[in-house]
Order: structure tokens, then C-alpha cells, then sequence
């Protein structure tokens, strides 16, 4: 087996290594995701999510980049659970790479079957855009929750959380762009964290402002940012279950309240309340079992202050780490009284297939991705609050790896962006061509009934058909890389998601395809939901003219 020896970064610039710029985006963009400032353990092909990986093990990792530079222009290369396992003749407008990730028949869908496999060397977990090649760091989360915080200003606050008080949990690696998302939406943020080093963490990259330890101290300068309507971040350390029982008792109640401590994982993930850092650690070794236990009960009582600050009249809602679950298994029948915060707030803009449309830089030169910053503050100028997350990505967010945006864009928007990008790589404005994709987590492309597809109005939250229509016609249509993936974000068994990135190399073939996919793939979004009933959804279908054969039947 060959050793893994060293750093593997993206190259930069025109040479190419490969067939084809196709070839060579799938290639770069693979050991992007691989690139030490971008993953989280590349030295075990794990780019982030628990295990999500890029490749399934070394040899399959070097047997992908032989393949990838020997892939004619007319081939495609099959990659299953992150092993290439065949090239097909195939034809210049079809998928260069047709990629399937951790999936299983139904009946045998649980992380137990999955890891005999994994350990077998038969499989590996894709996770999101892990094992589709689009992983671009942190800032595709700070972008999925900025449009969560600024949606939730719009419906209750009158379009901006400015003057407001968001208080959460977590700053672990994803609930760690909390602070930042609120004080981007103009709000005061109180974010209770247990463990202090993570909140370090947080000052040190600037997602966080102050902390304290204090409860009355962080009220206190909430309640004075709130007052001159000063965008801040504190981060209270304490543990969530007890100070959120603290601030009812004090009659405290936050404008908005949610939570992102990891309660999808009771051993690991959540500090069951009156218990130290050290005596967690402890106990997790000796006795998993009653911490398990405590944890939970903790969870419940957790979810019971959440409810009680609701009833005082705090927005309050479920960030996607199943609390709610686990409340009600613990007898809090009450629990899923608030609601998950894609029902809540994001559907809408599925329905009109908006969603986290992202772009890399083939390049490797910032330049080029700024240059694409000023063409969307020009063509979209009437979107202000597009153009407002692109000014302020710009100022707070670092480049990880390959320099990348993301912004979410609908139905035309896309199509519209990818031709732009296409004519800029074409009259050399742009130094290389560039990659367009998207995460899993998307308007058509997730079936997830703990999350995506909570609550849908037709109750079709199961319904995995969905996004393996959208991964074929996105492969018809000839987007560069496809990839229909199983578990990723909630685990085994609770999600279908799929995949899709194509790459703007300035030409005319390339023109065609961005058009073709860039309007399938987020009309997919729109298809879903309009199916699903949603009024928004089917009038986005037909201002758009969408063709979808019993729309009003
Ligand atoms: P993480 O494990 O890195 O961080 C969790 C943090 O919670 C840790 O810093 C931990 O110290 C803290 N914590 C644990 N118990 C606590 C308690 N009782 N009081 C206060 N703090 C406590 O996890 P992460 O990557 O930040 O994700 C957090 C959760 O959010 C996960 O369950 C994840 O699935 C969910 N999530 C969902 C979405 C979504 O799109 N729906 C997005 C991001 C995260």
C-alpha cells in the first residue's frame, strides 16, 4: 500500500495535469477538500462531519488521481464509496465523474451494518460534500446560518435583528458561526458554551466579540448593545440547561432562542447540567451508560426552559440537532411545540429554489473570486440583501484552500451567474475557470424528515425519490461531477441527499451545460415543493413557466 507522505494541496494556475479542465476541476477540487487548511483530518481522508471523507482509503485516493489524469475527454469514471471502480466511454457533454456514497437498501440503513462494512474496506461515509468534492470550509456554514438569523429578523423583526437578543448554545465547529451569522444580521447574540477553549477558539477568529462568566454580566451588556442598537457576540460559559432555567426564573426573556450544543450525540456531544468538563470526561470513560442517562434528563430539562421562555414570547426553534427528539423520548410531550428551523425559516426559499450556491477559483488567485464579487454587486444590485452578505463575506471571511464564495441564489439567478462566470473565463477577465456547486443541503436535492424535509405540508418527509431525480437530470444535463449520497448530516438511515457541480471553462459547450443545469437544479427545488403543495412554490413554477404536468390538479 502506498504510504501517505505529504500536504496535499490544489494546484494553482493553467498548467494542467490532466485531459481536460473538467478533469482537472474534479482533481483539484478533490484535493481541496484534502488540503490541511480545509480539512479536519486529512491525514485519514476525513474532510469534516465525524468521518466524512474524500476518498475511501489511500490507494483508492491515488487510484482516483491516475484515473482523473488519464480521463479522456469522452469518458466518464464511476467512484463508489470513494473507490474508482470503472471508466466508461461516455460522450464531451456527459458527467466526467458519477460519484455513490454510503448508500444502503433501506432495510439494512443503520450505522451498525455501515461500519462492519467500513471496517471491511467496503465502504466509507461520504457525508455532504465531503465525498462529492465541494467542501469549502467553514464559510458554507457561516452562510447557511446567516440566512437562517436574517430570514428569522425578516419574519419577526421587521427585516433585521438589529435591536434584538439571540441567545443559543455551542460554539463547536459548526454552532461556532452563531455569534458571527447574528452580529452579521445586525443583532446581539449570548451564546452559552460550557467548555472555554472553544470559546477561545472563536475570539481568536474573530466569530466571537467578548466573554464572560457571568450571568448578569452578559444580560447586562446585551441588554446596553440591544438598547443602542450595537451588533455584539458574547459567549457566556456555563451549561445551557442550567442558565437557560436561570434566565426564566429572572424573567430574562431573549427576543430569540435556539441551541447548538451536538444534543444529536448524548455521550459525546452534551455536558449534562452540574456536571464539570473533568467529571464528564471521567465518567464518559467509567460509566457511559448513566451519562447517557444524565445527559438526556439534562436535554429534557433543557428543552423545558427553551419552552417556557417561548410561552414568556422568545422565537424559538430547533437548529437541527434532534434536543427535541430526545426531550420528548424523556416524557416532555410538549417538545416539538417549536418548530426545526428549515420549516420554520428556510422553506420558503427552497420554494423558490434558492439555496447555497457556491464557486471556487481554479486559478488559486483571490482576484479572481473578488472579481466575481463585484459582478454580483452590479447585476444584482436590486438584491439587497444578497449584495449585503457579499460585502461582508468579503470583509470577515478568510479564503480555506482554493478561494471560494458562496451566497444563496434561486431559480434564474444561477443560470444567469454561471453564463457571467462562463463569459468572464472566456475573455480571460477571469485567470482560470472556475467551479460552481452547491451543497447537499439544498431546495431539491435532500430527503430528510429530521431536518430538509421536516414537516412538509403533504407529508411527504420520507420521500426519497427527490433528490435521485435531481442528481439524473443534473447528469443529463452535463454537470461535470454527480453524486447521490445516504446519511449525511443526521446519520444512517435519516437521509437521501445528492450532489452536483459543473465547472465554467469559458467555453461554448460549457455555456450550454451551465445553462441546462443551472436551471434543472434549483428548479428541481421548486418542482419538489410545488408537488409538496406550497402556494410559493407553485407560483415561482409559473412566473417561471416551469412545466410540471398536474401543478393545479
Ligand atoms: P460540536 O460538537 O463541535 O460543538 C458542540 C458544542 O456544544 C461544544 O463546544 C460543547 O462544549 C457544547 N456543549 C455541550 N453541552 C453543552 C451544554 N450543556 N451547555 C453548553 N454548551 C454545551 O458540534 P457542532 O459541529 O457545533 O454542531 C452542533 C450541533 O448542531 C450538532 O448536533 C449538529 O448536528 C447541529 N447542526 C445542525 C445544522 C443544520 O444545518 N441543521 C448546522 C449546524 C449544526
Amino acid at each position: 500500500m502506498k504510504a501517505h507522505t505529504k500536504s496535499i494541496r490544489a494546484a494553482h494556475g493553467t498548467k494542467l495535469q490532466t485531459k481536460g479542465w473538467q478533469q482537472e476541476a474534479a482533481l483539484r477540487m478533490l484535493m481541496n477538500n484534502l488540503d490541511p487548511d480545509v480539512a479536519e483530518r486529512p491525514e485519514d481522508l476525513v474532510v469534516y462531519g465525524g468521518i466524512g471523507k474524500a476518498a475511501r482509503n489511500w490507494p483508492a485516493y491515488y487510484a482516483i488521481v491516475e484515473s482523473l489524469k488519464n480521463l479522456e475527454n469522452d469518458e466518464t469514471l464511476l467512484v463508489q464509496s470513494g473507490k474508482p471502480v470503472a471508466v466508461f466511454k461516455s460522450h464531451e457533454n456527459a458527467p466526467r465523474v458519477l460519484l455513490a456514497n454510503s448508500n444502503l437498501v433501506p432495510a439494512y440503513a443503520n450505522w451498525k451494518t455501515f461500519h462492519e462494512l467500513d471496517q471491511k474496506g467496503l465502504m466509507m461515509y461520504g457525508q455532504m460534500t465531503a465525498g462529492s468534492w465541494i467542501y469549502i470550509g467553514s464559510q458554507g456554514i457561516v452562510q447557511g446560518t446567516y440566512e437562517t438569523f436574517a430570514e428569522v429578523g425578516r419574519q419577526h423583526f421587521n427585516g433585521s435583528l438589529a435591536g434584538t437578543i439571540t441567545v443559543t448554545a455551542g460554539l463547536g465547529g459548526m454552532g461556532g458561526a452563531q455569534p458571527l451569522a447574528v452580529t452579521m444580521c445586525g443583532g446581539v447574540c449570548i451564546t452559552i458554551e460550557v467548555d472555554e477553549t472553544r470559546a477561545d477558539r472563536r475570539l481568536a477568529t474573530g466569530y466571537l466579540d467578548t466573554k464572560t462568566h457571568s450571568l448578569p454580566d452578559a444580560i447586562n451588556q446585551a441588554k446596553q448593545a440591544k438598547e443602542e442598537k450595537r451588533a455584539l457576540s458574547i459567549g457566556l460559559i456555563g451549561n445551557a440547561a442550567e442558565l437557560l432555567q436561570l434566565m426564566a426564573e429572572q424573567s430574562f426573556v431573549p427576543d430569540v432562542l435556539t441551541d447548538q450544543t451536538s444534543a444529536h450525540d448524548p455521550l459525546n456531544g452534551y455536558l449534562p447540567k452540574g456536571m464539570s468538563l473533568q467529571a464528564g470526561k471521567e465518567m464518559r470513560e467509567k460509566d457511559p451508560e448513566a451519562l447517557i442517562t444524565k445527559a438526556k434528563a439534562s436535554m429534557a430539562a433543557h428543552v423545558k426552559a427553551m419552552l417556557k421562555l417561548q410561552e414568556m414570547g422568545a422565537v424559538t426553534f430547533d437548529y437541527g440537532n434532534n434536543i427535541r427528539q430526545v426531550a420528548k423520548d424523556e416524557g416532555v410531550k410538549n417538545a416539538f411545540d417549536f418548530p426545526g428551523f428549515v420549516p420554520a425559516y428556510i422553506r420558503p426559499q427552497f420554494c423558490e429554489g434558492k439555496g447555497p450556491f457556491r464557486w471556487v477559483a481554479l486559478s488559486g488567485d483571490p482576484e479572481d473570486i473578488y472579481k466575481t464579487d463585484e459582478v454580483i454587486l452590479k447585476e444584482f444590485a436590486e438584491n439587497r440583501h444578497l449584495c449585503n452578505w457579499i460585502q461582508m463575506a468579503r470583509e470577515k471571511i478568510q479564503f480555506q484552500g482554493l478561494p471560494s464564495r458562496i451566497c444563496w441564489l434561486g431559480y434564474g439567478e444561477r443560470a444567469r451567474f454561471g453564463k457571467i462566470i462562463n463569459d468572464m473565463v472566456k475573455s480571460g477577465e477571469l485567470k482560470a475557470p472556475v467551479v460552481i456547486g452547491r451543497d447537499h443541503l439544498d431546495s431539491g436535492s435532500v430527503a430528510s424528515p429530521n431536518r430538509e424535509t421536516e414537516s412538509m405540508k403533504d407529508g411527504s418527509d420520507a420521500v426519497a425519490d427527490w433528490p435521485i431525480l435531481n442528481a439524473m437530470i443534473n447528469a443529463v444535463g452535463g454537470a461535470t461531477w454527480v453524486s447521490v449520497h445516504h446519511g449525511g448530516g443526521v446519520g444512517m438511515g435519516y437521509s437521501i441527499h445528492a450532489g452536483m457541480v459543473i465547472v465554467a471553462d469559458g467555453t461554448d459547450e460549457a455555456e450550454k451545460r451551465l445553462e441546462r443545469v443551472l436551471t434543472t437544479d434549483p428548479g428541481m427545488g421548486i418542482v419538489r415543493h410545488a408537488d409538496a403543495g406550497y402556494e410559493l412554490a407553485k407560483k415561482t413554477a409559473r412566473d417561471k413557466n416551469i412545466s410540471i404536468p398536474m401543478l393545479d390538479q
